[in-house]
């Protein structure tokens, strides 16, 4: 829920034939190298991307997709500016957790599938939001009321707002129907691992952080452990291949991943 205004990430351009080590495209009649295309400087722009995991090809995160289960739901409302962006982490956690359910958040009009969700009584929603105002100060909850909630037989969500922190206080403050439903702060120690965006500061975690944090928490420490090693994969992989670097070996996440897919 709190990741940053990106730092351009452009859509891959047709410059397909370019290596990314150097920036230059071959003939390919005579093989001979061609000067580095313009937009050579637009970071990312001649990135040839995985169709199956949208990372740079370089480093693909396909190998270490692997699902996990948990008892507790993660459903994403996710801005609409946010989506498409390939740094966006609210997509790692529908990887490892296939029953997360993700919607577009739209000020006039409440996806009518989140609705429905919301009125489901087998479902019991916490909207993750810091607890730093005090006209809803009545609603807000702690990482028990997860607990108890499991012990009644109920499945507790975690209602994550996905995009910028302006984005996700504008969600927040005008989505009047997920007012009816208890607030849970995230109260976490750690610092920020993501190196993709800026963060305004290491306490401000991205949104598959907030994800494994709250499942941790909340008694699924499997799925959060296999989600902390997903997106620390994923941050590895993005990472060097923006520095045009294609990882020699496995980090001990990846190994981690790797062995459980072979298990
Ligand atoms: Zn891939």
């Amino acid at each position: 829920m709190s990741d940053q205004p990106s730092v351009s990430d452009t859509p891959e351009s047709g410059a397909v034939a370019s290596d990314p080590a150097t920036g230059r495209s071959h003939d390919p009649a005579t093989g001979h190298p061609r000067p580095p295309r313009r937009e050579f400087k637009a970071r990312g722009s001649f990135v040839v991307r995985c169709p199956g995991c949208n990372l740079p090809e370089l480093n693909c995160l396909c190998p270490y997709r692997v699902e996990a289960q948990s008892v507790a739901r993660v459903w994403l409302l996710t801005h609409p500016l946010e989506h498409h962006k390939p740094t966006n982490t609210g997509r790692l956690i529908r990887d490892v957790l296939p029953d997360t359910q993700v919607f577009t958040w739209y000020r006039t009009a409440p996806d009518p599938g989140l609705l429905a969700l919301l009125d489901d009584p087998r479902y019991a929603p916490f909207v993750i939001f810091p607890d730093d105002q005090p006209d809803y100060a009545d609603r807000v909850v702690s990482i028990e009321a997860v607990t108890e909630t499991r012990v009644a037989g109920r499945i507790p969500v975690y209602l994550l707002l996905d995009g910028t922190w302006r984005q996700v206080r504008r969600i927040f403050r005008r989505s009047p129907y997920l007012d009816a439903f208890p607030v849970l702060p995230l109260h976490a120690r750690r610092e920020t691992r993501y190196r993709l965006r800026k963060p305004a500061s290491s306490e401000h975690l991205c949104t598959a952080e907030v994800a494994a944090e709250l499942l941790n928490q909340g008694g699924d420490a499997d799925a959060a452990r296999v989600l902390d090693d997903y997106f620390d994969a994923f941050n590895d992989s993005y990472a060097a291949s923006r520095r045009f670097e294609k990882i020699a070996a496995p980090t001990p996440a990846m190994q981690r991943l790797m062995a459980r897919r072979g298990a």
